[in-house]
């Protein structure tokens, strides 16, 4: 599933493509209803709450609402009638030509300024919006009981962050995944909000997800880069049975809350806290 990074960038190309212009808006699959509304007007902007992504129109109270799910995908093309089908939306504006198509979003649909505000009530801080306050997430953490692990996949307490994240951030800060987040320290806390916020723009910049110090990146190492074809380098993700490339241990995976969990055995030992009783 996209991670915040993917609909941040996403939005960023849309507001540079679409900004300001009028706009051809069509559903060539038909599923998108609210598309023959859009048509002919002005694109105002587009902005990213975590994984969800509001498009508004000149003199329209209501935005697209847009989820990818997990298939969802945006495509552009550098002309008008790009030769495709199928896509829930279409999008184009005119000399210069370029088009958008979004295929097999979760959510594609026009949601009224209530509605927006519901949703984004829900949400946890957004590592990548400057008017996130990681308060609420800190308070949202000390109060549970579920593992961090878990937690650091909830919407409502860090909008946008994914398995990638969740895995590298945990392992960067040597934190045992099943530790209760009541148990998490004040400090740690800190370092993995201050870890995220300064990773999830590297990822919008470069359209993936590098994770590594300096010191463990292939050249320092001299190890061959990865292959992924998620990309990026990385500890622990989708690294499973791979020897640790700090202390060679094989890298561990479990399912917790629906994905595959990665972690290094040694590097993030088991926390005496989850002995202690509250
Ligand atoms: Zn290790």
């Amino acid at each position: 599933m996209p991670e915040g990074h993917v609909t941040h960038r996403i939005s960023g190309e849309l507001n540079r493509e679409f900004g300001h212009r009028e706009v051809r808006s069509t559903s060539p699959q038909g599923k998108f209803t609210g598309a023959d509304v859009l048509d002919g007007r002005v694109f105002e902007t587009a902005q990213a709450f975590g994984k969800h992504m509001f498009i508004g129109f000149e003199e329209l109270p209501e935005q697209v609402h847009i989820h990818l799910g997990l298939i969802g995908k945006f495509f552009f093309f550098p002309e008008a009638d790009p030769p495709t089908e199928n896509a829930r939306w279409r999008l184009t504006a005119f000399s210069p030509d370029v088009t958008m198509e979004l295929r097999g979003p979760n959510i594609c649909e026009l949601s009224t300024p209530e509605q927006i505000d519901t949703i984004v009530a829900k949400l946890g801080p957004d590592p990548l919006r400057p008017d996130a306050d990681p308060e609420v997430a800190r308070a949202r953490i000390r109060r549970s009981s579920s593992p961090i692990g878990v937690l650091m996949m909830d919407q409502q307490i860090f909008a946008g962050v994914g398995n990638i994240y969740r895995a590298e951030t945990l392992y960067r800060h040597h934190i045992d995944p099943f530790m209760p987040g009541k148990f998490l320290r004040g400090a740690e806390f800190d370092l993995l909000w201050d870890d995220l916020v300064e990773l999830m723009p590297l990822g919008v910049r470069d359209g993936r997800i590098d994770t590594v110090y300096p010191e463990h990146m292939p050249e320092a190492m001299g190890r061959d880069p990865r292959v992924d074809k998620h990309g990026g380098e990385v500890y622990v993700y989708r690294r499973d049975g791979q020897a640790c490339l700090v202390c060679g241990t094989p890298v561990s995976t479990q399912v917790l809350t629906g994905r595959n969990l990665f972690w290094c055995k040694k590097c993030q030992p088991r926390s005496r806290r989850r002995t202690v009783k509250d």
